[in-house]
């Protein structure tokens, strides 16, 4: 065979496969996610919205910094319509940097309570996750627990586990104590909790779950998506730690539990713009809602939906009604806090 002849098929061939890979032209266009979300967080949803809207999506995952970074050394050329990202501090670090729009939607209004949206509409929660108090069944009565306040006190010495001051769950949260009760009381508050962990902070919510089912503290902070997780979980380990703990909802007397939430942006540049309103609007409607409550161990944002069977489990709560874009505004004084009480 001649080279000539040869490159010729090639050529060929790289043709018909570059047509066959090539996205599906659909007749509603197309919207391009960046997603800090995990494919199959999400993925269902996004084949569910394409059938029903005849939007293609395309898809690009990644971790949460690496997205942003992208997004802005992209500028104008990318071409992400929507990014997807969890935790308030996260969407409001994406509004900072500029790489997102403000959109205005009635249905987004309608579907997505005021505190769990940005006001300016830069940036709307799609699932609400808890960060309540989970304790050793066996050690703990509830009645030993009240507030995240009392968290600090002395008879904690030795029995508190949480993640490190990195983790931006643990920065939003503490964000929330100096919206409600300031800077000095909140810095005074994180010096006793820090004087009272079981250990130096180290591995995810899930491990702190773990260390208090193992005995090496009594209580933690974790978000309660990952104690569903590991409620259902196929791993023996995990479901045998699960049912060694319990939730507690603190403050429910006073500003509630701490909440936040998983959520979306239209990018600044957007070329795609209305099919990325169109998906928002998708996420935060019935089926998704639905989905997302049931797969993940999320509470629905939209209060029409019900939570799921492992969610009702624990009960109901009071959830802290401070808008969470609160919580992007305080994440810098929260970090300043952590690091002057020796949180690491
Ligand atoms: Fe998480």
């Amino acid at each position: 065979m001649s080279s000539l002849f040869k490159s010729r098929i090639l050529s060929a061939v790289f043709f018909l496969l570059s047509g066959l890979l090539a996205a599906p032209v659909l007749a509603g266009g197309e919207v391009n996610i960046y997603s800090a979300r995990k494919e199959d967080l999400i993925k269902p949803l996004l084949d569910d919205f394409s059938k029903q809207s005849g939007i293609a999506v395309n898809l690009v995952t990644g971790k949460e910094e690496a997205l942003l970074q992208r997004l802005q050394s992209e500028g104008a050329n990318t071409p992400a319509d929507v990014l997807l990202t969890s935790d308030a501090g996260r969407l409001s670090a994406a509004q900072k940097v500029g790489v997102l729009q403000a959109v205005k939607s009635d249905t987004l209004a309608a579907h997505i309570p005021a505190s769990y949206r940005d006001p300016a509409g830069y940036w709307y929660g799609l699932s609400v996750r808890a960060r309540p108090v989970i304790y050793a069944k066996d050690r703990v009565k509830p009645g030993d627990l009240s507030t995240y306040e009392a968290l600090a006190d002395p008879k904690w010495k030795g029995k508190v586990c949480v993640r490190s001051s990195d983790s931006v769950y643990n920065q939003s949260l503490v964000a929330g104590m100096i919206s409600h009760h300031g800077e000095a009381k909140t810095e005074a508050w994180a010096k006793g909790l820090v004087a009272n962990f079981a250990r130096p902070p180290k591995g995810g919510d899930r491990d702190q779950i773990k260390a208090v089912a193992a005995g090496e503290c009594d209580v933690t902070l974790a978000n309660t998506y990952y104690l569903g997780g590991m409620a259902d979980s196929q791993d023996e380990a995990d479901k045998q730690a699960a049912a060694q703990v319990a939730v507690f909802w603190p403050d429910a007397k006073s500003t509630g539990v701490h909440v936040n939430v998983s959520g979306a942006g239209v990018t600044a540049h957007a070329r795609n713009r209305d099919n990325a309103v169109k998906l928002l609007e998708f996420l935060a409607g019935d089926s998704a809602q639905r989905w997302y409550a049931e797969t993940n161990n999320e509470y629905p944002v939209n209060p029409a939906i019900p939570p799921s069977a492992t969610l009702k489990s624990w009960g109901e709560f009071k959830a802290d009604t401070l808008n969470v874009a609160k919580l992007g505004e305080l994440n810098a004084a929260a970090v300043r806090v952590m690091d002057r009480a020796g949180w690491k």
